[in-house]
């Protein structure tokens, strides 16, 4: 048996029994007389004694026998701070270079170098912490999920193109000679086949592919929670996974939500937050006040559509330097405005950047519609309204951060419902699916979804939601399109021509003519999910695998090329100088 006990679980109790545990050699040190070693595992930390020296450098894996003793200086700190095992016997299991970084708590590794030795960034705590939330995360998601007689089925990798609005990956195929697979963005096409199908409830927990520009939030492959449900309306969706959400709070983490979650629609979310998924931890809530600040004279504003605000409390000391440099931050391509007005309502009164416009008066009324006190800053965007309110969302979540009101440790979710079905691309002069084309315009703007009136279409809202968390969105989905000629008509829409959607979907259409039920779902980000329950920003500490910035995983070399031999099995000439 090589142990009998793990490196965690000794305790005072067990004080004079004889035990085996094995490890890895954390510290050594060594006092001539006797020397000290840390010894780890997954499940904790054990200090060992020796008579005398020993010869075993840092994570070498030893195997030790002996009795466990009090510890004369106790270690209040670790679980196992109480005791020491007396080491009788030492057997090297296996010898270990020295690592390149410290595999502590805080190691002294950049970047770089953890990931390139991955398998030893993985020892350290954090990450084992960061993986068992992950799994324990996934227990409950198959716990829940499970117990409303959900099924895991799994779906296919190798597929065709699904449109979720990003780059596919694709894969070429050796048997079809020119030809290529998709590897799935998501499931969603074939979720939907298992509702024309009969199985009424499904979920998978499943690797999605989506060759994106990278950010800290995302990878090109990632994992869902992806669930559908068949016979069911919006209100049937979102009660389910309130309850899934609710039990992975509760049980992985240990804190309540409230019951039910807050919803809010996407219209208000962006009028108040600028944000369609908004951080409802803090206030500091956008104000229309074009009314009050339109035909002042000040030309900015007076040819501005929309003119907006937000109130950033115990700011109205702010001062010159700390202002410009607000509006230099405002005016990064980023975030994109013009500029930056304010007004201070600082102990000297109210003083403002378009004093020469305004007076008194007026600007005390800006800041009675803000609810802004002595104290306290304004700042005052404008432009087309969207825009501006997306760019007053940006300051606001930056306003949040300088402030230090968004705490990682508070959890505030909600869903957004009721968004737009459609998006109008200026630029492209075409409408684009707000959420994806499989989406069912609401019964009650079915009308408007037929009119031929950009007006019209631009009106039409879907039954599509989305769940957010601290200013994250961590899922979506909507009520499904299961009719054939609604699903052409979106195509229509679109842009897409019938014999694109013929030869892109044409499957989906067809299976929609042999009895479709009503059906509808979502899917979460899971790593996303799980990051956010462990009060990060970053999915990466989450996955155990992860790629880099450049989508390189650099333990590995990938992506790399293939030799000659390979290419030509598979008809494939590169363009690019390697
Ligand atoms: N397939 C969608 C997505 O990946 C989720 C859904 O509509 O169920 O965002």
């Amino acid at each position: 048996m090589y142990r009998t006990k793990t490196c965690g679980e000794l305790r005072l109790a067990d004080k004079g029994t004889k035990v085996t545990l094995a490890g890895w050699v954390q510290k050594v040190r060594s006092l001539g007389s006797m020397t000290f070693v840390d010894l780890r595992d997954r499940y904790g930390i054990t200090q060992l004694v020796f008579d005398g020296t020993v010869d075993i450098g840092r994570e070498y894996v030893i195997q030790v026998t002996g009795e466990v003793l009090e510890r004369e200086s106790k270690n209040p700190k670790l679980p196992t701070g109480e005791i020491e095992v007396k080491a009788e016997n030492l057997n090297v299991l296996n010898k270990a270079q020295t690592p390149p970084f410290t595999i502590e708590e805080v190691s002294d590794g950049g970047e770089d170098l953890r990931a390139k030795y991955r398998y030893l960034d993985l020892r350290r705590a954090p990450l084992q912490r960061a993986l068992a939330l992950r799994h324990r995360l996934a227990q409950e998601t198959r716990s829940y999920l499970d117990s409303k007689g959900f099924m895991e089925i799994e779906t296919p990798y190798l597929i065709k193109s699904t449109p979720e609005g990003a780059r596919d990956f694709v894969v070429p195929s050796r048997m079809n000679p020119g030809t290529f697979y998709a590897l799935p963005q998501s499931p969603q096409t074939f979720k939907q086949l298992l509702m024309v199908a009969g199985y009424d409830r499904y979920f998978q927990i499943v690797r999605c592919f989506r060759d994106e520009d990278l950010r800290a939030d995302r990878q090109p492959e990632f994992t869902q929670i992806d669930c559908e449900m068949s016979f069911v309306e919006q209100e049937d969706v979102l009660n389910t996974f309130e309850g899934m959400m609710r039990q992975m709070f509760r049980n992985a983490i240990g804190v309540d939500i409230p019951d039910p979650l807050p919803r809010m629609s996407w219209y208000d979310a962006m009028d108040n937050y600028g944000s369609d998924k908004p951080d409802i931890r803090f206030g500091m809530k956008i104000h229309d006040i074009t009314d009050l600040a339109k035909g002042s004279g000040f030309s900015v504003f007076d040819s501005s559509e929309y003119i907006g605000a937000i109130c950033a409390e115990g700011c109205g000391d702010y001062t010159r330097k700390q202002t410009d440099e607000l509006t230099e931050w405002v005016k990064r391509p980023q975030v994109g405005a013009k500029g930056l007005v304010y007004i201070k309502l600082g102990a000297e009164g109210i003083k403002s950047s378009i004093d020469k416009f305004f007076t008194p008066e007026q600007l005390s009324k800006i800041a009675d519609r803000l609810g802004a006190k002595q104290g306290d800053i304004i700042f005052i965007l404008c432009g087309s309204k969207r825009k501006t309110q997306t760019q007053l969302g940006v300051l606001r979540i930056e306003m949040g951060n300088r402030l230090g009101l968004r705490d990682p440790k508070v959890f505030a979710p909600l869903w957004i419902v009721d968004f737009p079905l459609l998006e109008w691309s200026e630029e492209d002069g075409r409408f684009y699916a707000m959420h994806h084309p499989f989406t069912a315009p609401k019964p009650e703007h079915e009308q408007w979804f037929y009119s031929d009136r950009k007006e019209d279409l631009e009106r039409v809202c879907a039954n599509a939601y989305d769940f957010v968390l601290n200013g994250t969105e961590l899922g979506g989905g909507s009520i499904r399109i299961h009719n054939a000629d609604m699903q052409k008509r979106m195509f229509e829409v679109l842009g897409i021509s019938e014999q694109e959607a013929e030869y892109k979907f044409g499957f989906i259409i067809n299976a929609f003519k042999f009895g479709a039920p009503p059906h509808g779902g979502l899917a979460f980000g899971f790593d996303r999910v799980c990051a956010l329950f462990g009060g990060q920003e970053t999915i990466r500490d989450y996955i155990a695998f992860p790629k880099n910035n450049q989508g390189r995983d650099v333990m590995i070399d990938s992506p790399s090329k293939i030799d000659q031999a390979q290419m030509d099995e598979l008809y494939l000439v590169s363009k690019a100088e390697c």
